[in-house]
């Protein structure tokens, strides 16, 4: 089957990338046929807002049989009509931002996430592309989880290349090892990671316990794309389907004990989506629809239950002890206890609001996170599973359910499915938690203190300079 050729390349002495695509199915000899569309995503998977990538378009013209440039009308904001005798599209990027999700260029790095920046027929979205990277030097490197093979990137289909970035550079660290059959690489621009034995052995851990714990790893190779500027501050991680992107920054904060920490807690974390979320999707993202605003009241789930994992896993695989787990949930809690916010409004309803204001502060008390009131929630779920079945179950185990009975066949879960996975595991409904801390916005404090018991851990709160509550956890001696 035919498919979308990309040819990419840096503008000359700018911070802008030129594109230029050949749609073959559009290929036509008459000039009175209907016109067609492309459309350029105006969100990106891994943060539920608007992006509005048309903002750094800078040029979208048709090339016509002749190679003359035709100005291309939008039809909508990220939508532009193509006249029937044009089958290839030129346009300019500005790619001045570099953050994980972002697009950037400068003179040592390419760093792009075509869901920024790559057009798509949304008539015919499964057509595979084939990309080209002009002016690359033959001595870069280009990390990514897409087959390459000279200078050349293949993907699939639309949903494939908007999920798969890539980053090409003179100077990258590569170091690779194999876990439950799978191939892992690790790239980092800019800086090479810390403490890099220990670092290698901690995604080595990490990756085998969550492996372990769900019985296989959706892909044969899996690729940690790390962003490590040296001056820029930074702090940032994204999920993709075959690899993450993660940005930490600057080099002297990545080099104490506090930035490596980050760092590893961060990919645990990444590495978690792979199943929840690439996979384990809620029903609305499922297939993601770039070209609209898909609200889901299933944060919790995505982002909640990834956060708390991503952290437990790092215990369970020994990269962090109990004291660490501790003081990762202390700093976890200090954003709901100093929140009204969450009493305003449902974690739930909080998820579904992230496409107004869930990735900045808003409007004081109106609502709460995603991250922490859902790591909150999974915690409580998985004591309580834990307490029902004597140990013998967990949150775990219904998240490798949801693995196995929606994840593999790329079923959307809805909240629904996901309160009844868990009903199943722990041997009765778990209504409370749901009506309470999902759908409600009772406090969790009792909730938590008497969670946190049943793991030895006595659960206090104290206030602070300036009114600040902090939480502290300490490990009860038995005597
Ligand atoms: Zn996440």
């Amino acid at each position: 089957m035919s498919c979308i050729s990309v040819q990419v390349s840096r503008i000359e002495n700018s911070s802008a990338l030129a594109f230029e695509a050949t749609f073959p199915h559009r290929i036509s000899k008459k000039k009175s046929g209907a016109s067609w569309e492309v459309q350029l995503p105006v969100w990106r998977p891994g943060r539920y807002e608007r992006g509005d990538f048309a903002q750094f378009i800078l040029k979208m013209v048709g090339i016509d049989v002749n190679g003359k440039e035709i100005k291309l009308e939008k039809c909508d904001l990220h939508r532009w009509t193509v006249p029937c005798d044009i089958s290839k599209i030129s346009w300019a990027f500005q790619a001045d931002i570099l953050n994980a999700g972002s697009t950037y260029v400068s003179d040592d790095l390419q760093y792009v996430n075509p869901v920024n920046c790559f057009l798509y027929d949304p008539e015919k979205v499964d057509l595979g592309y084939e990309i080209s990277l002009k002016g690359i030097p033959a001595n870069w490197d280009i990390a990514t989880a897409l087959p390459q093979s000279n200078m050349t990137l293949h993907a699939r289909d639309m949903q494939h290349v908007m999920d798969s970035p890539w980053m090409a550079s003179p100077n990258l660290y590569h170091e690779r090892f194999e876990e439950g059959g799978v191939d892992f690489h690790v790239w980092a621009y800019g800086e090479t990671p810390p403490q890099q034995q220990k670092f290698i052995e901690d995604h080595q851990s990490f990756c085998k316990a969550q492996i372990s714990s769900f019985g296989d790893f959706p892909t044969p190779h899996y690729h940690f794309l790390y962003l490590l500027p040296q001056e820029m501050n930074a702090r940032h991680g994204v999920e993709h389907e075959d690899s993450t992107v993660i940005a930490l920054g600057p080099t002297a904060k990545i080099h104490t004990q506090n930035g490596y920490d980050e760092l590893i807690g961060i990919a645990s974390h990444e590495l978690y989506h792979a199943w929840n979320v690439k996979r384990i999707r809620p029903s609305e993202w499922t297939p993601y629809n770039f070209a609209d605003t898909s609200p889901s009241q299933l944060g919790y789930v995505a982002e909640g239950v990834t956060t708390y994992m991503g952290d437990l896993f790092l215990y369970e695989a020994g990269c962090i002890d109990l004291k660490g787990w501790c003081s990762k949930m202390e700093a976890l809690l200090l954003r709901p206890l100093n929140n009204p916010g969450r009493h305003n409004m449902s974690v739930a309803e909080s998820s579904y609001d992230t496409w107004l204001d869930g990735y900045r502060s808003g409007v004081q008390g109106r609502k709460g996170s995603i991250y922490v009131e859902g790591a909150v929630l999974a915690f409580l779920v998985d004591t309580r599973i834990k307490t029902l079945t004597g140990g013998d179950s967990s949150l775990s185990t219904a998240m490798t359910i949801l693995w196995e009975r929606f994840g593999k066949p790329r079923i959307g879960i809805t909240a629904d499915a996901y309160w009844d996975v868990l009903a199943e595991v722990g041997g009765q409904r778990l209504d409370d938690l749901r009506v309470n801390y999902a759908d409600g916005t009772s406090d969790t404090w009792n909730a938590l203190t008497e969670a946190m018991l049943t793991k030895g851990l006595e659960l206090t709160k104290s206030t602070q300079e300036k009114g600040i509550i902090k939480a502290t956890i300490t490990e009860i001696k038995l005597t």
